[in-house]
């Protein structure tokens, strides 16, 4: 199997990009020669959607767009140890500690980085969320791309609710999406971002859906009839 065989593979397990790069430095596990990072298109706000949970002395958290890069993710590792080599998936646990996945899915041409502090594809603009497999495989790794196509729009600056993005960069004290919010920012969140049931609430996400970058993806929602 080379590195066209294995997009092929990552591609048939559900993943709507794929690209290889090497480890960054640092890289904790001693095996890996090859990182695969995987991208899926998030073409609908219930991807953002997060749910916390507590009961019964218990704290949960769940956001479905990490349930499905997982999963597809221990699905592709499992087909390359399949064919013999070693190959562990990225949990979101161990996301920070591993990988840089903005920094990998640029270095592995997958987009480049926008103005709007994200990675923006081509073909589905920043809507696309990252996960990565490591494997002992040594493949043929992927270059950055050399167009730089996200223009002067600034339509994500102007979308941003809290001025988070702007033309001094990146502020995140101010933006609504930082995971572990100050106690201020948490506040505002509860005030900002909507609800879906009492713990499940939207992620702020105006600055992606602002982009124009792949809005030529016709979106639709389909039925899974019975026959008869
Ligand atoms: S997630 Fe929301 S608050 Fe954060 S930069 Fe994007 S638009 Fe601004
Ligand atoms: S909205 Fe415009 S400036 Fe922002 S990421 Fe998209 S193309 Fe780039």
């Amino acid at each position: 199997m080379d590195a066209r065989d294995v997009k092929d593979l990552a591609l048939d397990v559900g993943f709507d990009l794929v690209g290889i790069t090497e480890p960054q430095p640092g890289h904790p596990i001693p095996w890996t020669r090859s990182v695969i990072v995987l991208g899926l298109a998030t073409l609908d706000e219930a991807f953002d959607y997060q749910m916390f949970l507590a009961y019964e002395g218990k704290r949960r958290w769940y956001k479905p767009i990490y349930t499905a890069l997982e999963a597809l993710s221990a699905r592709l590792a499992r087909r390359l140890r399949e064919q013999g080599w070693q190959a562990e998936p990225l949990t979101f646990e161990d996301s920070l500690a591993y990988v840089d996945l903005r920094a990998a899915a640029v270095a592995a041409g997958l987009g480049v980085r926008g103005k709007n502090n994200l990675v923006v594809t081509r073909r589905y603009g920043p809507q696309v969320r990252f996960g990565a497999v490591f494997t002992s495989a040594d493949l043929a790794r992927d270059r950055p791309l050399h167009d730089y196509f996200c223009p002067s729009c600034t339509l994500c600056w102007n979308a941003c609710p809290t001025g988070a993005l702007g033309p001094g960069g990146f502020v995140r004290d101010l933006c609504l999406a930082e995971f572990r919010p100050t106690r201020e920012m948490a506040a505002r969140q509860e005030q900002a971002l909507p609800r879906l049931t009492r713990t499940t609430r939207l992620q702020c996400i105006a600055c992606l859906t602002a982009c124009p970058i792949g809005r030529k993806v016709v979106v639709e929602t389909w039925h899974d009839f019975r026959e008869g």
